[in-house]
């Protein structure tokens, strides 16, 4: 029997922060961490009066909702992966209609829109599943690099494929803030969702364009690997980052990582 104490991964824990930035007066961002049900959100409204910060806060909530009320079906269903894609494609419509609903009750609120980025956990075959609208962004830190999950939903990044202009040049294209899909928009809120198997020291960030239309991709991947072991650390890092390069948007970051616990499994 080994009586060295050995390290056990526990299920995946995110820890998260928001921050207005150094130019708005308010933040319309949202975010929601579940980490026991491997869920974690976040969305990124736009819209005037209230109906920016409100449109988030319904996508996230009504994501949440959703995944807590089916839960038990994700943990007993026989295909995880396929349970946790029915899930958020049910989630985000369900977003995408309670906000227009909320909009269509009120005129201040005419027009308000969210991104989402969601990833819900299928630990079955330790997968994640990612769900986004928008220019929310998913990525995967592994082997010490960052590998986007998401592709925008914006105008540039259409710009980027077509090969009409550069992806340096969309950093300071006047249209980059122009999405081709929100939840609470005309008939363009489908969310694309996919699947990605974690290997024991993978971690995921979820983070809204605060974070990645100031700071260079190579600066996020430092802050974090220079904070393995401290992610709330990291989290407030990244939000310094981002304001350090200007604050002018809000800016909000998710880190998903491993958690482990140190056993003695002499004692087990
Ligand atoms: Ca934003």
């Amino acid at each position: 029997m080994e009586t060295t104490g050995v390290v056990i991964p526990l299920p995946w824990q995110g820890i998260g922060l928001t921050d207005t930035g150094l130019v708005r007066t308010s933040n319309q961002d949202a975010f929601a961490l579940q980490n026991h049900l491997g869920l974690w959100a976040i969305a990124d409204g736009m819209g005037g009066h209230a109906g920016g910060s409100l449109a988030s806060q319904i996508a996230v909530e009504s994501t949440v909702d959703h995944i807590r009320s089916a839960y038990e079906s994700l943990s007993n269903a026989e295909n995880q992966s396929a349970t946790a894609i029915r899930l958020l494609m049910e989630a985000t419509q369900n977003g995408h209609a309670a906000i227009r609903q909320r909009a269509s009750a009120n005129p201040d609120l005419t027009g308000m829109g969210t991104t989402v980025v969601i990833a819900l956990y299928c630990p079955a075959r330790s997968q994640v599943a990612v769900a986004h609208v928008g220019d929310s962004r998913a990525y995967l830190i592994r082997n010490g690099s960052l590998r986007l999950l998401t592709a925008d939903h914006s105008l540039v990044q259409r710009l980027v494929a077509e090969g009409q202009i550069t992806a340096e040049e969309a950093l300071t294209h006047p249209q980059q803030n122009i999405l081709l899909r929100a939840l609470g928009a005309d008939d363009q809120a489908a969310p694309d969702i996919h699947l990605h198997t974690l290997e024991r020291e993978d971690m995921i960030l979820l983070c809204t364009d605060g974070l990645t239309k100031t700071t260079p991709e190579e600066q996020i991947l430092a802050t974090i690997l220079a904070n393995r072991m401290t992610p709330l650390k990291a989290c407030q890092d990244l939000i310094e980052l981002a304001n350090t390069h200007g604050g002018k948007d809000n800016t909000t970051v998710v880190l998903i990582s491993p958690s482990y616990q140190p056993i003695d499994r002499a004692g087990v």
